[in-house]
């Protein structure tokens, strides 16, 4: 009988009964496709591969990563809850080593929600990978995590949610966002002044394929993982840069996501995008599966795959190597540039508008962090959205020190409640959410 080299989990959520309309390219077939094909491919009767059922999310999880206003379940489904309790399920199959490998083959998606969440971008209300490695943090006590996001869309949302954190590596390869939604992911955005560098971004040109994301992968992520030594690897495993996918300009293949796999070598992949529901999708996740599973992937191939008509050219490759040696000295110049943003500064200030696309609501946040020698530092966000909601949301580090976990309690006390809706504390180290609500006693 066939055998898988590494014993391989995954999880299999479509949400049937949730679409955010009934055409729109992220909707239940995505996953259908997939699952017949790893039927049809007898994945399952592979030994060392294993199915398992999804466990749910609690709210506690969701509170633990995010600021949901009014409330975590104002701007959830249970689907979302399914979906980010496969990735804790696949988490947790990994952590007690019932598999080596898992992946969470789930919808809805998550990487574009951000640490406050008043709604849907791109698709996604609850970050599903953040809600997992908080959750394994809390329950498992690891501590350095990366994140490789390798979705044709920036992960902003993840990149939000740990901009200030220098234990967990957050690296972004994606469509350079002058020419895709979000539009960000630069090289220049590297991470806030407690953790500059442990955000790397990796714009790649249009029309990038194999050859391009290889060479991201083998000489820029690569060494930088090396180095970062993370007790884990996740890979927010979007599928979206295929060339038959109809929302993006790439040209990567199923070999091409199978190597990629093969070569990142991470515990756990979740599903982030992927649009080509028939044409690429099957073929992608059992390539990835295969990879994971350390089986033989070379037969996996997409209808109208021509690697010759796929062939990059020569200037595009130029380009990506001169982005990656930006990534490379980010990452080599971290402490510089962490104390050139730190400078003499007691608190960083930041004010910005973000748009919710898929809700088409438009939010106003201002943050101040606490800039501390000792720890990532306590910050508060003031975030109002189109005058209907407004509240204070103040995060306290998992390893905070004294001084700033004194003060976030202080902020929290000041916090009135005739000032705003709702004031709320994430306090890590005690692992607590406290909310108090306007007319509330
Ligand atoms: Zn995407
Ligand atoms: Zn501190």
């Amino acid at each position: 009988m066939y055998q898988a080299k590494r014993r391989t989990g995954l999880v299999f959520f479509p949400a049937f009964d949730w679409a955010i309309n009934p055409t729109h390219p992220e909707r239940e077939e995505r996953l259908l496709y997939t699952q017949d094909q790893v039927f049809e491919e007898g994945i399952f009767d592979i030994e060392g591969i294993e199915e398992f059922k999804p466990d749910l999310v609690t709210v506690k999880d969701v509170q633990r990563v995010h600021f949901c206003v009014p409330d975590v379940w104002g701007v959830t489904t249970e689907s979302h809850f399914i979906s980010a309790g496969g990735a804790k399920t696949i988490g947790m199959a990994v952590m007690d080593k019932r598999v080596e490998r898992g992946f969470a083959l789930v919808r809805p998606p998550g990487h574009h929600a951000m640490r406050v969440v008043h709604g849907a971008r791109g698709f996604c209300n609850i970050n599903i990978e953040a809600i997992m490695i908080e959750y394994l943090r809390k329950a498992y006590g690891i501590r350095k995590v990366a994140i490789v996001d390798t979705d044709c869309h920036h992960g902003d949302g993840t990149q939000d949610i740990y901009w200030h954190d220098p234990d967990t590596l957050f690296i972004s390869l994606h469509q350079d966002g002058r020419t895709l939604y979000p539009g960000s992911g630069f090289t220049n955005e590297i991470g806030g002044p407690t953790a500059s560098g442990y955000t790397l971004n990796y714009p790649l040109p249009p029309n990038t394929s194999d050859e391009g994301f290889l060479y991201a992968i083998e000489q820029v992520v690569l060494p930088v993982l090396k180095e970062f030594e993370p007790e884990l690897i996740v890979n927010s495993a979007g599928q979206d840069n295929h060339f038959s996918d109809p929302i993006t300009n790439m040209n990567f293949t199923a070999q091409g996501y199978a190597r990629l796999t093969e070569l990142l070598q991470a515990d756990i992949a979740v599903l982030e995008g992927g649009y080509s529901i028939e044409g690429a999708l099957p073929y992608l996740n059992v390539g990835i599966i295969l990879a994971m599973a350390g089986l033989d992937y070379s037969k996996v191939t997409e209808p109208n795959y021509n690697p010759m008509a796929l062939r990059q050219k020569p200037e595009i490759m130029t380009w990506i190597q001169r982005i990656g040696d930006q990534v490379l000295t980010n990452w080599k110049n971290r402490n510089q540039l962490s104390e050139m943003a730190r400078g003499d500064k007691r608190f960083e200030e930041r004010s910005r508008t973000l748009f919710y696309d898929t809700d088409s609501l438009v939010e106003d946040q201002k943050e101040t962090l606490r800039i501390c020698p000792d720890c990532p530092g306590a910050w508060k966000i003031e975030t109002e959205c189109q005058k209907t909601q407004r509240a204070l949301a103040i995060h306290v580090p998992v390893h905070a020190c004294s001084d700033c976990r004194n003060l976030a309690m202080d902020w929290f006390e000041q916090g009135a409640r005739q000032d705003f809706d709702a004031v709320f504390l994430q306090d890590r180290p005690q692992d607590r959410f406290v909310v108090k609500r306007r007319g509330a006693a």
